[in-house]
């Protein structure tokens, strides 16, 4: 279906109240597009401004946004898009997910769904081009991920339409539950599944049989090409990518940097990195390739097998970082690690949660303050990989110490007491990513201040760019102006604060476009001026490299003033304790001190222009981004903005 007057955008939200049963078809507000672009941008822009903090996260009035851009259904959509709602922790909770499920709500002709309300009992979503649906999901509650793709394929009687949907961990509200599509892509970790099984709403499924206008198609298929060249692996990629094409991250160089958290993070090395390294998945695990829609990295994720021993028949994919479950929980068992990741993708539960609780549950048990007792008779000790997976599904099901871990670590660690909450490792009630914070301080400082809670995905990992494969002298031509040579030292806090800025603001502008995060490698990610004139050429709008940034800035401010009017400020900015008190003398480097922390913040508040006392954003910045209408809604809300 083609919209008429739209290039790139179909020009069409599609808003569902599911306490209403009530279906409606709106207008796309053409201002949205241009101050926000589209996906996570005017996602963010929706939640501010319709639900307050008056909305309770389970208040029929939250909603539920899935957005996508003007690029999906391009060939450089790449597949990705974005959710987002108010999450349980009152927060922003925002994420992207990959595959095929955003074209094809491009081709049934919507660029949003906002739900809202809630339904009295199981529905799904049956969206098939003009006509919509809210159907029945008695049979499906309670099923995996897989089997409900499965189910609803059969139903509808088609094998190719494609689905979101939430698993049994969402349905038992199990802490940062996620929204799972096509079988292994996952996404928004900060809480989205559980507002979904809230509003009693199992899945969305699409169908679409139109296509993408778009405003210069010449000159965009031109740009196609530009790009298809530079992105040959030979041209961007480094040499461990071009070895292993896929999966696990290189754990070999990150083990010797000392950027592997190990049993909880109480080390930064594991002696048995080789067991679960990327290098071994590919050896004996990877079975294929596989890519979102378009993709021309040609498959960053890849597909998986296990064909023998305790574990044989486990397939899946998404396999993209083995350190939460092999070095972080002590496991040398890597078919017993795919096991595990499969298993998260069809109960719908957050990596995360899963390995940051179970290793601060195994690190409780090292130090005797709890006991089989408590684990139901499980032998806890770092390492048993059978354990792990045992208490895996007690999670997702709320069973026995499950039960206790499914709220989170923070809420494990305040019933257990016995200052295990020094451990915890979370930010803003979330579990941590994967990352070296004490040796990567852009790092720390990118999980502090993330609005989302811990989000590696809000920048880059873990910096903008791959300096071997772009020049440093370069970057300055292409608009940078960073002193690069403090940024790039990696533990002096200076220069972080403005590092970051750039970072996340043109993060946010690719990811409302939308493009896939691991474009991170090479010059098209840091020349901001090629996706100007792709989207240029997709919409017929003028974007330039600075209107990116701007509309990037932008998205980062209404995200920070949505969490200020929930009642975040500066002292919510912070990282785990752990990673501020102890240091790891054998890589040579100590804690990430408050000191530290502390000007590394001012710093970064300094470059947004927020306050620095409370991180407000000030008058003159929102005046600055068009978004007086905040400052107003700020000071109604007794926030004082300065
Ligand atoms: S790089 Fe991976 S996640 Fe990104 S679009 Fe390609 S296949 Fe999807």
């Amino acid at each position: 279906m083609m919209s008429e007057g739209w290039y790139g955008w179909k020009g069409k939200i599609l808003r569902v109240d599911l306490s209403k049963s009530k279906i409606v078809k709106q207008e796309l507000p053409k201002e949205y597009c241009r101050d926000f672009i589209g996906c996570r941008g005017i996602n963010s822009k929706i939640l501010y401004d319709e639900v307050g903090p008056n909305v309770h996260p389970k208040d029929p009035d939250n909603v539920l946004i899935w957005g996508t851009g003007p690029l999906d259904g391009t060939p450089i959509g790449m597949g990705r898009f974005s959710v987002t709602t108010k999450g349980l922790r009152n927060s922003i909770a925002e994420g992207g997910l990959g595959g095929f499920f955003s074209p094809e709500l491009k081709f049934a002709g919507y660029d949003f769904i906002v739900v809202k309300g809630k339904s009295e009992k199981p529905v799904y979503l049956w969206i098939d081009d003009d006509n919509v649906e809210i159907r029945d999901a008695a049979n499906l509650w309670g099923k995996t991920t897989w089997e409900t793709d499965r189910i609803i394929k059969e139903e509808i009687g088609d094998p190719d339409i494609q689905i979101c949907y939430i698993g049994p961990a969402a349905e038992n509200m199990v802490h940062s539950a996620p929204l799972i599509s096509g079988l292994t892509h996952s996404g928004c970790r900060s809480g989205f599944g559980e507002i979904m099984a809230d509003k009693k709403l199992k899945a969305v499924a699409v169908r679409g049989s139109g296509g993408v206008e778009l405003a210069q198609p010449e000159r965009f298929m031109g740009l196609l090409e530009e790009l298809y060249e530079y992105f040959k692996p030979e041209n961007v990629m480094d040499p461990w990518y071009l070895t292993y094409l896929t999966g696990p991250p290189h754990n070999f160089i990150g083990n010797d940097l000392g950027n592997i958290p190990t049993r909880n993070a109480q080390q930064m090395g594991f002696e048995n990195v080789k067991d679960v390294s990327g290098e071994k998945y590919f050896e004996k695990y990877y079975a294929r390739r596989r890519a979102c829609f378009g993709c021309f990295l040609v498959g960053q994720s890849s597909w998986y097998e296990v064909t023998d021993g305790k574990y044989s028949g486990t397939c899946g994919g998404g396999l993209w970082n083995t350190i939460g479950w092999g070095p972080l929980m002590g496991i040398t068992n890597l078919p017993a690690i795919l096991k595990a990741v499969t298993l998260c993708n069809q109960l719908g539960l957050d990596w995360f949660l899963v390995c940051y609780s179970i290793a601060w549950a195994m690190e409780c048990y090292e130090k005797g303050i709890i006991t089989k007792k408590e684990t139901d008779g499980l032998d806890l000790v770092f390492g048993n990989h059978e354990a792990m997976l045992i208490l895996l599904r007690k999670i997702a099901y709320r069973e026995g110490f499950g039960n206790i871990l499914a709220d989170g670590v923070d809420a494990a660690a305040k019933k257990i007491g016995k200052q295990s909450e020094q451990f915890a490792l979370t930010i803003k009630g979330q579990e941590c990513e994967i990352m070296p914070q004490r040796n990567l301080y852009v790092c720390a400082l990118g999980l502090a201040t993330s609005e989302t809670g811990p989000d590696h995905t809000r920048w880059y990992p873990p910096y903008a760019i791959n300096p071997a494969t772009f020049p440093i002298e370069k970057l300055k031509e292409v608009g940078w102006n960073i002193d690069l040579d403090k940024a790039y030292q990696s533990r002096l806090p200076e220069g972080k604060g403005r590092l970051l800025k750039w970072l996340t603001d043109s993060r946010a502008s690719l990811e409302s476009m939308p493009t896939c995060l691991s474009i991170w490698r090479g010059k098209y990610h840091v020349d901001l001026n090629y996706w100007a004139n792709i989207l240029t050429a997709g919409t017929g709008i003028d974007f330039t490299y600075q209107k990116l940034l701007t509309i990037g800035d932008r998205i980062m401010n209404i995200e920070r003033s949505f969490n200020i009017r929930e009642g975040f400020r500066r002292k919510d900015d912070t990282i785990p304790m752990r990673m501020q008190t102890e240091g790891q003398p054998q890589y040579h480097y100590g804690p990430l001190t408050p000191e530290k922390l502390n000007y590394m913040l001012d710093e970064y508040y300094s470059e947004r222009e927020w306050d620095l006392k409370t991180s407000i954003p000030t008058r003159k910045k929102l005046e600055e981004l068009s978004l007086e209408y905040v400052i107003e809604d700020l000071i109604k809300h007794d926030i004082e903005v300065t």
